[in-house]
């Protein structure tokens, strides 16, 4: 159970003044969570990006146009907007001893600004000078005080992302109104390790970030922010060893057999297996076989032939009687599982179903009930497989696809739905073996180095995106050719709205110069629609394909042979190394272009200039860790390290030892978490959604 001292964190947005429920959905859509209502915490851990800056007090004399100032004024004179032009600014004259300046407002309620501004007295007035006509003019001022209010303006304000909807001011109250609601916690952190790091109490620290005193209180480097992030690290290696302690004392079930129906399977392919998979295979059935639980990540590069290695899994667990289920991040991803598996599967006799939100009424019901009683072998799907509805008559192994868009959560949840079930969780993410530990310090690694033979290296070019024209004409000649084309559109900004317009504005583009061949493909469209958008490029009704990044994961048209990815630079090289890999599938020469906007920095070339010299995703992601450090190579530079809200690789990476050092450690010596620092671990856990760990801990 939560300790109650936490609930003030967990409280609900709407216990703050002003945000009822249609501002807490905005609030849900800006702290990423839409799915379950927001909390007090949630917007704790929403931190600044900078601050403004008011300590600037000059007389009017000495203000530098166009930097933010506070300023001493009287108020001499109203001039409201005239009545025959009331879109003209209400101007308001006020001055010092030294000068003048205007306090300039559109939209202007007079009655507001008599009450805010009274003509006479004295006002301190911050916001942004800026020189017209060579008068001094603050337009829309952002603060107006009296003297005896003076000591409340804050002096330096946290600036947050916003999202649409919210501004600066709402999420900058509300934030500290949540600071006002929230107590000071019992220390998890080892008190000598925050005297030499000069950190402060977790609470101090998100006090210091929300009401900073200076901006460098705000950085990420700084102690406030990295205290927290610490935090986050700690509860990550703490899960992380608590599940390997859970694990080592979990007794697993032996699944193992002939390996008759593997053979089956391997028999229906149309290929042999390359070396590497033949060995993951080799490792796994091995780990299946043991009486204990298998926690195994299967790491290859896209198009390295992961899933015919989950489905030999598969077949194993599957002959020794039990069940299998995959589970893919999206519904397109786990329709092509499907399509890949279900005319193998069928040959080698195992019983293919598939579940996502889209199954719905008789169908689902029918495909729930077959898998109670055992006559669905193996279960494909997204999300939906660990809807508590869910029930196998005995899953014995889970298979994860994509590990990193799902959280350690989801993966025990998957593995509840059975007795000891053995986990195999696939990435096509290279990362390099420095940071494996990170995100995956509990599990067993394989890897498929090797590309399957018949495989034609794709020639990668980059160019400028001022060559655009030549890039739709040879784009152009491809078609003719018969060729099939992705177009990915940049990524812009972290909004949605803005990458779909891009990408919608290049479709209509394209499709003036190609016409009916040209579909698009983009986040905003229902599942079924993208399914069909796929299905339509697949089999060749549609050739050129405009996509945002949705196309990302996994997605196999193997006839696919030249994909052009706009504003290359933007993206992480991984990310684009993922998306190369959706070409170069087939036996036919691909190629790929990176446009990319003018003029690109040294480092930018190197980056792309590495994408031009290898196609090995684990090369890749070495060199990239060299020039740009972590963050970027997990390709996440816009959205954080996976899983992780305030750490990030680049800036907090160097802690992540004595992070794993201080979870053994602590688990050595009070592996129930029960002594004074456990309890207060046991906070940390609940604060950073590990809780599940907490779990593992009895569970064992
Ligand atoms: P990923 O690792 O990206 O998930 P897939 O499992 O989708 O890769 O495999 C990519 C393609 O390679 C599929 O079309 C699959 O049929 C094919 N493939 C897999 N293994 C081999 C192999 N050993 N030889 C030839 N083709 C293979
Ligand atoms: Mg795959």
């Amino acid at each position: 159970m939560r300790p109650n001292l936490l609930d003030p964190f967990f409280a609900s947005l709407k216990s703050l003044p002003g945000i009822g429920p249609k501002v807490e959905k905005l609030y849900g859509k800006l702290l990423g969570r839409e799915e379950h209502p927001p909390r007090i915490l949630d917007l704790l851990l929403h931190l600044p990006t900078g601050t403004v800056d008011r300590r600037s007090r000059p007389k009017l004399r000495e203000v530098v146009p166009g930097t933010v100032a506070t300023v001493a004024v009287t108020i001499d004179r109203h001039r409201p907007s005239p009545p025959n032009r009331p879109r003209a600014p209400y101007q308001v004259y006020a001055s010092d001893d030294t000068g003048d300046l205007i306090l300039t407002f559109f939209h202007a309620r007079k009655d507001y600004l008599d009450k805010l501004l009274p003509v006479g007295e004295l006002r301190y007035v911050s916001g942004t000078t800026a020189l017209y006509d060579g008068v001094l003019q603050m337009v829309h001022p952002d603060r107006v005080v009296s003297e005896a209010e003076l000591d409340k303006l804050a002096m330096v304000e946290p600036v947050y992302p916003l999202t649409e909807g919210l501004s600066e001011n709402q999420v900058r109250k509300a934030a500290d109104a949540a600071l006002g609601k929230v107590p000071m916690l019992p220390e998890w952190q080892d008190e000598a390790w925050l005297k030499q790091r000069d950190f402060s109490s977790f609470t101090e620290a998100l006090t210091t970030l929300h009401r900073p005193e200076e901006p460098a209180d705000v950085r990420p480097e700084g102690p406030a922010w990295t205290r927290l992030a610490y935090d986050e690290l700690l509860a990550g290696q703490l899960t992380l060893a608590l599940m390997r302690a859970h694990q080592q004392r979990q007794p697993g079930r032996g699944s193992s057999g002939e390996g008759i129906l593997r053979a089956k399977v391997a028999a229906a392919l149309p290929y042999s297996l390359t070396p590497s998979q033949a060995r993951a295979v080799d490792d796994i059935v091995r780990d299946l076989a043991l009486p204990q639980r298998m926690v195994r990540l299967l790491q290859g590069d896209v198009g390295s032939g992961k899933t015919v290695v989950a489905l030999l899994a598969a077949a194993t667990v599957i002959e020794a009687g039990r069940q299998a289920a995959l589970m893919a991040p999206t519904e397109i991803l786990a329709r092509q599982h499907l399509a890949t598996i279900a005319p193998l599967a069928e040959k080698a006799g195992i019983r293919v179903a598939i579940l996502t939100g889209r199954e719905r009424g008789k169908e689902r019901a029918e495909t729930l009930d077959r898998l109670a009683i055992g006559d669905i072998d193996l279960l494909i799907g997204t999300h939906a497989l660990f809807q508590d509805e869910v029930a196998f008559r005995d899953l014995a192994l889970a298979i994860v696809d994509e590990q990193h868009r799902f959280g350690v959560h989801q993966r025990l949840a998957l593995a509840r739905k059975g007795e000891a079930v053995d986990v195999l969780v696939l990435t096509a993410t290279p990362i390099p073996r420095t940071l494996v530990l990170t995100f995956f310090g509990d599990m067993e690694i394989s890897e498929l180095r090797e590309k399957p033979a018949g495989r034609q290296p794709i020639a990668t070019r980059t160019i400028a995106l001022s060559r655009l024209d030549e890039v739709v004409e040879a784009v152009g000649r491809a078609l003719d050719e018969g060729q099939r084309v992705y177009w990915v559109c940049p990524l812009v900004e972290e909004s949605e709205t803005s990458d779909l317009a891009a990408a919608t504005d290049r479709f209509e583009d394209l499709k003036q110069h190609f016409g009916e061949r040209v579909d698009l493909v983009h986040g905003r469209m229902k599942g079924s629609e993208k399914d069909r958008a796929m299905a339509r490029f697949s089999a060749g009704e549609t050739s050129l394909l405009v996509a945002t990044t949705v196309i990302e994961v996994g997605v196999d048209v193997p006839a696919a042979t030249v994909m052009v990815i706009e504003h290359a630079e933007r993206f992480g090289l991984a990310q684009i190394h993922q998306l190369r890999g959706r070409v170069g599938r087939g036996t036919g020469r691909s190629t790929c272009l990176l446009l990319y906007k003018a003029p690109l920095g040294e480092t930018a070339k190197a980056r792309l200039a590495i994408l031009r010299e290898t196609e090995d995703g684990f090369r890749i992601a070495e060199e990239d860790l060299k020039l740009r450090g972590e963050g970027d190579v997990l390709g996440t530079r816009q959205s954080g390290m996976p899983g992780f809200r305030i750490a990030s690789i680049e800036l907090h990476g160097e802690m992540l030892a004595s992070a794993r050092d201080d979870a053994a450690l602590v688990l050595a010596r009070d592996p129930e978490l029960t002594s004074a620092r456990g309890e207060a671990l046991r906070c940390l856990l609940y604060l950073f959604e590990r809780d599940e760990a907490i779990r593992l801990i009895r569970a064992g």
